[in-house]
């Protein structure tokens, strides 16, 4: 099986086989050194000597934490939102009952920095800025860098969810001014689901002590002080896939960061190239589009479900549909993780084969 999704992503051999190994137990001097070093090369990755944390969730669980551990209900939140996961975000905001701001644009672009400054310009009372790295149901990428700049020059506390972006797209998490970052290890990081991190800067840890949010698995302060006094998680985590973490991040050091994240805008191109010339439409404008997840139109007269279940069939490679309003209409490709040009030229020329038969 060849997988093309934007997550759950295709997991390299060696990655794989430390599955096949005996269960560890969470309370072992072996694990909590496989805790300490998983740390450290998540932290290397991620440009950070914040405090960096595994969850055992989805991502979806890490960017609920980012809301419950740093906010009170009634704080007003600006969230930006270039599709489906920022909108994500705005809902588990306004589950706690924080007041939302909205910053949308439309689907297929990019946050404006320049328009981000005169928003926080006019809202003196915005207590924090909400940001997807990777919209990854439309296949965008914003620039974090520019918008980390914007909100410390307005003294902004910053959240990115950048759960399909880390580990495969550049992000330099203190230089950048992330406050929280949250991401899944089952998307640029080579792991079977099961685990989310998130860090955690200083200014986050003051926002911490004056949450009144109550919140019990997914504590923070807990996780901090298991962390401190034994290297170790304050719950049972997923033992296996955190030792799955540890091989797949010494593969990404060998190879070099800069080599990874070079590796996919390769990739990426031939990607979007590739599938330009087989006649579908980007989602993303152009200045934008994600080195990651290519998010397409499907060409007039042909069925979105169609051309996934030819793949399917012929030759066993799974993609995404369309998401949220994109349902029925888009395809999504993820190339993250274990991806070369070879294979994606492979799997460019499966599809070739497969819009002939379907057209
Ligand atoms: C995949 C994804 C999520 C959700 O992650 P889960 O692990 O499915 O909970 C959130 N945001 C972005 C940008 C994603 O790509």
């Amino acid at each position: 099986m060849d997988l093309w999704l934007p997550g759950p992503t295709s997991v390299p051999e060696g990655v794989r086989d430390t599955l096949s190994n005996e269960v560890v137990g969470h309370r072992t001097p072996e694990f909590s050194s496989a805790v300490e070093s998983v740390t450290k090369k998540a932290k290397t990755i991620l440009e950070t000597d914040n405090d960096l944390f595994f969850l055992t969730s989805s991502g979806t669980g890490a960017m609920q934490a980012a809301v419950s551990n740093f906010f009170s209900s009634g704080d007003l939140i600006l969230v930006c939102s270039l599709g489906a996961f920022g909108e994500r975000f705005a809902r588990i905001l306004k589950e706690y009952e924080l007041d939302v701001a909205k910053y949308s644009v439309q689907w297929g672009e990019a946050l404006s920095p320049a328009r981000l400054d005169r928003i926080l310009e006019e809202s003196p009372f915005v207590e924090a800025v909400f940001v997807t790295h990777n919209e990854t149901s439309t296949g965008v990428t914003n620039d974090l860098e520019a918008i980390g700049r914007i909100c410390k020059k307005h003294g902004k506390f910053l959240v990115v969810d950048s759960i399909s972006g880390a580990g495969a797209l550049p992000v330099k998490v203190d230089k950048w001014g992330v406050d929280v970052l949250v991401t899944g290890v089952q998307k640029g990081w080579m792991t079977p689901p099961g685990l989310s991190i998130i860090t955690v800067s200083e200014r986050a840890w003051s926002r911490y002590e004056q949450s009144r949010i109550s919140e019990f698995y997914f504590d923070l302060g807990k996780a901090k002080d298991k962390y401190r006094d034994a290297r170790q998680t304050p719950w049972t985590p997923a033992v296996s896939i955190l030792l799955a973490l540890d091989r797949a991040t010494d593969k990404m050091l060998e190879e070099g960061m800069g080599e990874v994240f070079a590796r996919h805008r390769r990739v990426a191109g031939v990607m979007r190239q590739g599938l330009r010339q087989l006649g579908f439409r980007l989602v993303a404008d152009e200045a934008h589009a994600s080195d990651v997840v290519t998010a397409v139109f499907v060409p007039e007269g042909m069925d979105a479900e169609e051309i996934r279940s030819g793949l399917r069939e012929e030759y066993d490679i799974r993609i995404a549909g369309g998401k949220g309003k994109f349902a029925g209409k888009a395809l999504r490709i993820g190339h993250m993780g274990d991806v070369d040009i070879a294979s994606a030229n492979r799997f460019l020329s499966c599809m070739d084969t497969v819009m002939k038969k379907v057209n």
